[in-house]
């Protein structure tokens, strides 16, 4: 979601700014370019690529290298460009990570959370997680010198208030983005955290090279995330992709949200362990019941098939309206594969259409990190790195 510079339309400046703009777009996708390879990704003249790169190093904003040879030299974005930094807090985690303006990590960390965490604590501990990372940096830096941080909650985000009845107890009604910039002391940008998983995968994970994809986060609750055309889709309110609260059965078990029957109160990770309550020790953990399915235990792997042929039921909607070229799963229960996978497959070729019942679904290729990269991710995009032309 990046966001669009005001130009005055076809001045001289607005034309010169929207070129620089395109070349560090292209330098955003990270790595070193050379001038020529620059000048075909974006469509301009050579020289213009040439004039542009040298107005940007003289502002910091770029790093270029002699090279040797027919290559040249190389250009890539330059860490005085800034850094941001991304939170990911899940029901019983929080993620901290360092990142450059390309979305790298150059740092991270993470730490269990208790389930009903209130914010303020959870937004002290990753303040004091955030320092330590900046603190041990090559060159440390002050978190008030971080361009932006993105921040992801597991609940839907409207606007920049968490939304959640029962969803995310210790969160609910908050403003995230004031709260979280208090704490922070730096711009913040907030959204739900299968959202940000869509955003990682399509732009550096299991999507990458698609142009429309789907991301299902699959742990305790289940959220989707949805790509189209490169941009994530979020709704009218914030709130697009709440998959869990699919009503499958109106006289189904109740669900958190107060439902009855969601698609959640039949694949999320308690359920899984529930039905498997007399097979497993009381304090068994989502890895240890995929351990006991891949071991071969017949009742493990009928729950997973179970909660996969449901999610495939309900995904099999989300396909049929939406058309993605790949689903991507992550959360907890992506780390049960093709045990999990193969009946997600099977569910979604039972109720989609014909043309779509084929739709790759696919192991998430960031996995735990996902949402974490996302938040980096939506900082980095979101921090702009010209300032506006003025009026001429
Ligand atoms: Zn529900």
């Amino acid at each position: 979601m990046p966001t669009t510079t005001p130009r005055a339309p076809g001045s001289t400046a607005s034309l010169g700014t929207a070129n620089q703009e395109r070349v560090l777009a292209a330098l955003r996708g990270g790595g070193a370019h050379t001038q020529a390879a620059l000048a075909r990704q974006t469509g301009l003249a050579p020289a213009t690529v040439s004039n542009i790169v040298r107005g940007l190093a003289e502002l910091g904003l770029v790093e270029v290298r002699s090279g040797s040879g027919r290559r040249g030299s190389s250009v890539r974005l330059a860490r005085s460009a800034g850094l941001v930094a991304g939170v990911d807090f899940g029901h019983r985690h929080v993620s901290v990570a360092i990142a450059d303006l390309t979305g790298d990590l150059l740092a991270q960390v993470r730490r269990p959370l208790a389930a009903t965490h209130a914010h303020d604590s959870s937004l002290a501990l990753a303040t004091g997680l955030l320092d330590d990372l900046l603190a041990d940096l090559g060159q440390p830096i002050a978190r008030d010198q971080l361009r932006r941080i993105g921040m992801a909650v597991p609940a839907p985000v409207a606007g920049t208030v968490v939304r959640s009845a029962g969803i995310l107890p210790g969160w609910r009604e908050v403003d995230a983005r004031a709260a979280a910039e208090e704490a922070f002391g730096c711009t913040v940008d907030v959204a739900n955290d299968a959202n940000l998983g869509a955003l990682a995968e399509h732009r550096r994970g299991r999507a990458r090279g698609t142009r429309s994809s789907v991301f299902v986060k699959l742990s305790s609750g289940v959220g989707a995330g949805i790509m189209v055309h490169d941009e994530l889709f979020d709704g009218a309110h914030g709130t697009a992709g709440e998959l869990g609260h699919l009503t499958l059965d109106e006289s189904g078990p109740l669900c958190r949200c107060g439902g009855r029957g969601c698609l959640e109160t039949y694949c999320s990770a308690e359920n899984v362990l529930d039905l498997l309550a007399d097979h497993l020790p009381a304090e068994a953990t989502i890895d240890d019941a995929v351990a006991a399915g891949r071991s071969g235990d017949v009742a493990a792997r009928r729950a997973f098939e179970d909660a996969g042929l449901h999610l495939g039921w309900g995904l099999a909607g989300l396909v049929n309206l939406l058309d993605p070229e790949v689903v991507v799963m992550g959360g907890d229960m992506a780390r049960a594969g093709d045990l999990l996978l193969d009946a997600v497959r099977q569910g979604l070729r039972r109720h989609a259409l014909d043309a779509v019942a084929q739709t790759p679904v696919l192991a998430s290729e960031l996995g735990e990190r996902a949402s974490l990269v996302g938040a980096v991710l939506l900082a980095a995009e979101n921090t702009q790195l010209l300032d506006a032309p003025r009026p001429s």
